[in-house]
């Protein structure tokens, strides 16, 4: 939009260093179209015209430098997230499937074995040559196999 042809004398919004906001200015001299000098109507002062104050809104590329982001779910504490993945598992678990486990058998992944001391737990994945990551209530543990 563009400002109505303005005259000295007129009420025009500028912005007034001294009473640090945008307030109503009379227009005191012109310059052609332009308005040059205004008097506050509020402190009474003269001075240049400076349009009234922006309120820059601030663009997304302004905005607060970017942080190298780090994923929210990597800052999840992974034994939390194994018990509560185990919480899920369990509910499908039939413990009399159960493979008891032993170092020198072969396993694969989703079998369901027993423990002597972590108890139930599932393989997650063979880790070639002979280790497997096996799910247990207490947390991912890293056992033998074949
Ligand atoms: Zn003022």
């Amino acid at each position: 939009m563009r400002i109505r042809k303005l005259s000295a004398g007129d009420i025009i919004e500028a912005g007034c260093t001294r009473c640090k906001s945008t307030l109503n200015h009379t227009i005191v001299a012109m310059v052609g179209e332009r308005v040059v000098k205004v008097e506050c109507n509020t402190c009474h002062g003269v001075h240049n015209y400076r349009g009234p104050v922006e309120k820059k809104e601030k663009t997304i590329s302004q905005a607060a430098p970017k942080k190298p982001s780090v994923p929210r779910q990597a800052k999840k504490d992974p034994g939390l997230a194994a018990i509560e993945e185990w919480e899920a598992l369990k509910l499908a678990l039939n413990a009399d499937q159960a493979i008891p486990y032993d170092m020198t058998r072969k396993f694969r992944a989703n079998d369901l074995i027993h423990h002597a001391s972590f108890g139930l737990g599932v393989v997650k994945s063979i880790i070639p040559p002979n280790k497997m990551e096996v799910l247990f209530q207490s947390g991912i543990k890293l056992l033998r196999c074949q």
